[in-house]
This record gives structure tokens, sequence and C-alpha cells, in this order.
């Protein structure tokens, strides 16, 4: 229970635009430059997830397929719920498009979580 809670602040934070995603938009920076995904790592994001001022960016991440305001908000799915279960499906590149040259889902994954994988 007490990691689930932690997710709910988790999520709760970047719902409402601040805080949390900083690490994460930090990272990817501002400016043509892309942005983190928060569930699975990848740095491809054309917008930021969240923002305080336009909400949702209801882009969905071509590495994992989560979709940010469709996937948290209306079907309740934690950021860290559909990391476990994309980590557990095998980690597979989840768009039609084609993944980068070189992409390899334990280095994004561990440049977001900070673990070895
Ligand atoms: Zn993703």
């Amino acid at each position: 229970m007490r990691s689930r809670r932690g997710t709910a602040r988790i999520d709760a934070a970047w719902i409402g635009g601040v805080r949390t995603g900083e690490a994460w938009i930090g990272a990817a920076g501002r400016g043509g430059t892309p942005f983190r995904c928060p569930v699975c790592g990848y740095l491809g994001l054309d917008e930021a997830p969240w923002t305080e001022e336009s909400g949702a960016s209801y882009e969905i991440c071509p590495s994992c397929g989560f979709e940010f305001g469709v996937t948290d908000v209306d079907r309740g799915i934690s950021y860290e719920q559909r990391r476990r279960e994309w980590i557990a499906a095998g980690m597979r590149w989840w768009s039609r498009r084609r993944p980068p040259p070189g992409w390899d889902p334990r280095v994004q994954l561990r440049e977001l979580t900070g673990e070895p994988s």
C-alpha cells in the first residue's frame, strides 16, 4: 500500500503540471529538444506530457504507447503501473513507426529511474 500511495502522489503532481516532472522536463530541456516519457523513459516526445497551461499533451509515446490525458486520466492507469506492464511484456517498441537507430529500452529506462535494469 505504501508504494501505491507514493505513485498516486507522483501522478497527482504530474497532473498538476509541477514539481515531480521537473527532473524529466529539466533533463529533456525546452525549446526544440525532446521530452522524456515519464513511463518508459523514451527521450523523444514532441511535447511535455503535462503542462500547467494546457494540461495533457494527448501525445502517444511511440515507445510504450501511453497516451497522456487518456491512459492516465480516462483509464486511471498510473505511470508506474504501465511501466511494470510494459516491462513484463518485454519492453517492445509500441509504434508502427520504426524506433530510432540504436534504440535500447533498457538504457532509457535506466536514465529515467536511475536503477540498473
Ligand atoms: Zn513511453
